[in-house]
């Protein structure tokens, strides 16, 4: 299995991610990646960056160097109807948005019909891309009845390598989440989630192994060629897939 683009980074936006956009895209394309997502924090989370971040993508390149690049969020899910804490208006043009939950965002732990009554709400947001590192055990859900949800609408599941280091209660969570992909033909990411350059490199290996040990079919990794990386932007109907295509394909 080869992963060709990181799909959830953090930059220097966020005080508590520590490298650039320029340092990401550079170390991205010393590993070989021909595309990275920059995700930063959405304005609920503390130490997120300010909502005009979010609103200035125009002024960056498509490419920095060899690596094509999107500009996008991670969405703080904020209530058990799957709202999120940034507008339609910027969600639309953006070119990959991952919504996630994090605890200070939400309304406490959740139980399981609570969770998945989110993430099926979630799943019918038309700009939502990528569902974020969602195997966290104080938020399990249906994984069946969801990742019915999520095949359905073009909503990517990530599998997500810094979840290794500060989930680890829900790591177990995603071989069945995973197994639930699979069954649904429900498609994945492989993400670093990396705050850091050093995160980038090493939180991915451990996710190839995970979902090789799995078994998991490669057609079904969004992030594992060009080819079907290009093909989901074009699925999700973002308006950078043909800019994106050119320069992947
Ligand atoms: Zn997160
Ligand atoms: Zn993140």
């Amino acid at each position: 299995m080869q992963i060709i683009a990181d799909l959830h980074t953090h930059t220097l936006c966020a005080s508590h991610a520590f490298h650039t956009l320029l340092e990401m895209a550079a170390a991205a394309g010393a590993m070989g990646y021909r595309a990275l997502a920059m995700t930063d924090h959405a304005p609920a989370m503390p130490d997120a960056p300010h909502a005009w971040h979010f609103g200035n993508f125009s002024a960056l390149p498509r490419a920095i160097g060899p690596v094509a690049m999107l500009y996008g969020a991670e969405v703080n899910v904020m209530d058990t109807k799957g709202g999120l804490d940034l507008p339609d208006s910027l969600l639309r043009g953006m070119d990959w948005v991952v919504a996630s939950i994090h605890s200070p965002c939400v309304p406490g732990l959740l139980t399981e019909r609570e969770a998945t009554r989110l993430w099926l709400g979630v799943a019918e947001n038309p700009y939502v891309d990528c569902i974020g590192h969602s195997e966290q055990q104080h938020y399990k859900y249906d994984y069946d009845l969801v990742t019915k949800a999520f095949a359905k609408n073009n909503k990517v599941v990530e599998i997500n390598g810094n979840s290794f280091f500060v989930r680890r209660d829900g790591v177990p969570n995603m071989r069945a989440l995973l197994r639930a992909c699979r069954e649904n033909g429900c498609r994945i990411a492989l993400d670093s989630d990396a705050h850091s350059i050093r995160q980038m490199q090493e939180n991915m290996a451990a996710l190839i192994a995970l979902i090789e040990e799995e078994n998991f079919p490669q057609e079904l990794v969004v992030n594992a060629s060009a080819a079907a990386l290009v093909a989901e932007l074009r699925r999700h109907g973002r308006a950078c897939a043909e800019e994106i295509g050119g320069i992947l394909l």
